[in-house]
């Protein structure tokens, strides 16, 4: 049987093609009038992508780099920090926070559910400097609420920094309406290039506070970088070919808006939504249960395999007969536990049914839960589809006929 290679992790993603072919011409210098004229334009699209008037930096890092620099130009040895965590992803800011020698506060929820603003409220104060948080938890399928969250912090002198890696083209986010300090993205995901590349738009609130951040910071440094993004310049050698592919990448997102990049950018959202409900609904139907049922991130779905299967089993099945790559249960804990589909990014309709086929193919191969048969995933996830895309038609017809 002919096989093909295809990506359902939550990073790396599969790639644009087009985004690929902008790679392959990228042989420019970066001290030139061509580059400086690519880069302005990409830190300006990404800027509209993201949905902010705040200034974007980007780095030759994958996301962690990034979040390293909200740490190291944001605080100062001893300071009281929040992280905001419920995997494997909020354990990095724990981390990061500790190595700078921040005075790290945790609110934390067990695997698969999210942290409430009630916890996060309990534990603020007038001495936190900056609260740390995932938009959506990768590791586990969660979404948080930025925007509670972020109301929480209105008003006070203290910064919210959002790990936005997987969440941005994924969620909708009103980035400046309620005052997301940093939030950061990384090219290997929703973007659908490579990895390499991390950015982040940072507030004026933000850039004030770097002036009196003590840590320690070289290549990493903020303020360093913006300054010469303004010129259309990086601080070293930039991650040239993939900056063309972004640029590639935010052109094949305007179309998605028919030439309006911020509609591009909800329709890409609405897509991954779409997606992620197709398959939650065809788990659900296949008698599997949801590891993130309450606030199900529309980035990536986490599984609960039938009882008694270990999730390793079903990943491997989906790369021996099918060529897939999906996710493991990622760390100690959830390895073998719970498998993960993505949606963010160059996923769509006949990608997502064809991955609840061959899920139930797996399935099949493992032995079907009892009281399932083939088709039961397909008919829930036509079922969405035909209800989203039908309001969807339904809304249109609205528009142009009013
Ligand atoms: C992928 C990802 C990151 C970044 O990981 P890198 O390997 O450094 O790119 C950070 N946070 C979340 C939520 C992610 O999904």
């Amino acid at each position: 049987m002919l096989i093909k290679s295809r990506l359902f992790t939550p990073g790396p993603t599969p790639l644009l093609p087009s985004a690929q072919l902008a790679m392959a011409a990228a042989d420019i210098h970066h001290r030139t009038a061509d580059f400086r004229t690519l880069y302005s334009r990409v830190l300006a699209d990404v800027q509209t992508f993201v949905g902010t008037k705040n200034d974007v930096v980007m780095f030759a890092s994958s996301g962690t780099g990034a979040m390293e620099a909200s740490v190291s130009n944001l605080t100062s040895p001893g300071d009281k920090v929040l992280v905001v965590t419920a995997g494997k992803f909020g354990e990095r800011w724990t981390q990061l926070a500790q190595a700078y020698g921040c005075n790290v506060e945790v609110v934390s929820a067990e695997y698969g559910k999210t942290v409430t603003p009630e916890q996060v409220k309990a534990k603020l104060s007038q001495d936190v400097k900056v609260v740390y948080m995932q938009a959506t938890e990768s590791s586990t399928g969660v979404r948080h609420d930025v925007e509670a969250i972020a109301a929480l912090l209105k008003n006070t002198d203290t910064l919210l920094v959002v790990d936005a890696i997987t969440g941005l083209g994924t969620t909708h986010f009103d980035v400046d309406g309620w005052g997301i300090d940093v939030i950061i993205g990384g090219s290997q995901k929703a973007v659908m290039i490579p990895p390499g590349l991390a950015y982040l738009a940072v507030s004026e609130r933000a850039w004030k506070r770097m002036e009196s951040a003590k840590n320690p910071r070289f290549y990493f440094d903020l303020r360093k970088e913006r300054k010469n993004a303004a010129k259309g310049e990086s601080s070293y050698t930039p991650a040239i070919a993939l900056i063309a592919a972004l640029a590639s990448a935010m052109d094949f997102i305007r179309n998605m808006g028919k030439g309006d990049l911020a509609a591009g950018r909800v329709a890409l959202v609405d897509n991954a939504e779409m997606c992620a409900e197709m398959m939650r609904e065809a788990a659900l139907a296949l008698k599997m249960k949801l590891f993130a049922p309450d606030a199900p991130s529309a980035a990536v779905t986490s599984i609960i395999p039938p009882a008694g299967v270990d999730s390793t089993k079903i990943v491997k099945l989906f790369r021996d007969e099918f060529g897939a790559v999906i996710s493991n249960g990622q760390g100690d804990e959830m390895k073998g536990k719970i498998f993960r589909m993505a949606h963010l990014g160059y996923f769509d309709y006949m990608d997502t049914i064809a991955t609840v086929g061959a899920l139930e193919q797996v399935l099949g191969i493992i032995s079907l839960p009892k009281h399932v048969e083939f088709g039961y995933g397909l008919k829930a996830a036509q079922e969405v589809y035909a209800r989203v895309a039908g309001s969807a038609r339904n809304a249109k017809a609205v528009v142009s006929n009013p």
